[in-house]
């Protein structure tokens, strides 16, 4: 049977709800949306931040109950770094593109005070990424691997006293760019009595600060009153292990102590399962939708707005993206027209100043040279003079020299005269 046909209606005129006088079909689609999402299968991004040795890998290999075969970090890395790996799964035929990324080195420097900002810019970098995808000409989202942060596990070191200082800075650095979910790790190493003061205090403090953790939605009916329950047990006390013990006829995973067993998926042990079926099995699509939805949006906006596109514009009327990316490239071109009157004004005047150097240089020189001139012809006459005096005091001399040559011979004849006489 033919369905009612919808007749589509100008924008501002009021939609008409009309029955269906029979099967048409589209109640398939959230059938076919299910088998797209399967067959495209789906992407999961979780960022471990804690201190080395906190039990983050071992936490992870029990969450995805495998081994991802992380290798123990260090404690003398000089800085934090961020490092990721990504893992294909499958679970019946669902397929699953995890990718843990862990803070190596994290909260092992003495200054400690920066220890937030590689993750920052490591979260921010993932935006980008997005972003630049998203902006391209020819983008092709649906390939592109989502690296952004979907859910950012806190390791809360478990010493009972409350949060050190380096878990609310970062915590509060990075609770509107993802979702925090704070956690205690290695739960077992603290008893029942001070668990339950610790989760309180942490509560407290985080409130205190004013720090937003990621809450389980409520807005749900079906899930509204465990997501409730839930959030009133964050932060989970979570225990981890890579060890399988025989319980009964079971094999458990689980930490095995001289005075006995503490088993992991036990509720009365610990929190990991809350956790699990709160972070993997329940709010999973939450947790992507929140990250794209506020986190992503919050980043593109910012980044938006730095670069100058607005929705509004100074009179308060909508713009489109146009109008403002024409009047940015009109801004653009008188700014780069005033640059250049700028540069050529300055290369004038700095032309004029070198002309004016050159021409100081020159008359300066020129007096050098007149000077020198002079005193070249004054010392020249000043050589003449001493010649033509030398020249005759020679003459003189040369005079002198003949009379006293006349003398002597006129001396010499007379007295040969005089001794023939006799
Ligand atoms: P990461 O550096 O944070 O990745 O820490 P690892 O997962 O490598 O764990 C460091 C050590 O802590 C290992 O010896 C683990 O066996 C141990 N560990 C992990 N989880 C727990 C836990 O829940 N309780 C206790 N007591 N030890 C744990």
């Amino acid at each position: 049977m033919a369905a009612v046909a919808v007749e589509r209606p100008p924008i501002d005129e009021k939609i008409r709800t009309l029955k269906l006088s029979g099967h048409v079909g589209f109640d398939s689609l959230p059938d076919q949306l299910v088998a797209k999402s399967t067959q495209n299968g789906f992407t999961f991004n979780i960022l471990c931040i804690g201190e080395t040795g906190m039990g983050k890998s071992t936490l992870m290999d029990t969450l995805f109950n495998t081994s991802f075969e992380s290798n123990p970090a260090p404690h003398t890395l000089p800085a934090v770094k961020l490092k990721s790996h990504t893992y294909e799964l499958q679970e019946s035929n669902v397929r699953l593109k995890l990718t843990i990324v862990d803070t190596v080195g994290y909260g092992d420097q003495i200054n400690k005070g920066d220890s937030f900002t590689a993750i920052v810019d490591y979260i921010d970098k993932q935006f980008d990424d997005y972003l630049q995808e998203e902006l391209k000409i020819k983008r092709s989202l649906s390939a592109y691997h989502d690296s952004r942060i979907h859910a950012c596990l806190y390791f809360i070191c478990p010493t009972g006293h409350g949060l050190k200082s380096i878990d609310l800075v970062c915590m509060k650095k990075l609770d509107s760019k993802v979702n925090v979910i704070p956690v205690i790790a290695k739960a077992d190493t603290i008893s029942k009595s001070e668990l339950t003061k610790f989760k309180q205090r942490i509560i407290q403090e985080i409130k205190a600060n004013g720090i937003q953790i990621y809450q389980f939605p409520t807005d749900d009916d079906t899930m509204a009153k465990v997501n409730t329950e839930m959030n009133n047990q964050i932060p989970f006390a979570v225990v981890g292990s890579t060890d399988f013990v025989r319980v009964g006829n079971k094999m458990l995973r689980a930490r095995q102590y001289p005075w006995g067993t503490v088993q992991v998926e036990n509720e009365s042990h610990c929190d990991f399962t809350k956790l699990r079926e709160m972070l993997i099995r329940t709010n999973m699509e939450d947790m992507r939708e929140v990250t794209h939805q506020r986190h992503y949006e919050l980043y593109r906006k910012k980044i938006l707005e730095t670069m100058g596109f607005s929705d509004v514009g100074q009179d308060n009327q909508p713009v489109s993206f146009q109008q403002t990316f024409e009047q940015k490239r009109v801004e653009h071109r008188e700014e780069l027209q005033r640059k250049e009157d700028e540069m050529r004004q300055t290369f004038v005047l700095r032309v004029k100043e070198k002309e004016t150097e050159l021409k100081e240089v020159e008359k300066e020189l020129y007096t050098k040279y007149d000077t020198l001139k002079r005193e070249h012809a004054e010392e020249k006459k000043r050589y003449e003079d001493l010649k033509k005096r030398l020249d005759e005091e020679k003459a003189e001399f040369q005079k002198r020299k003949h009379q006293v040559a006349t003398q002597q011979l006129t001396s010499h004849t007379l007295t040969l005269g005089k001794t023939k006489k006799k």
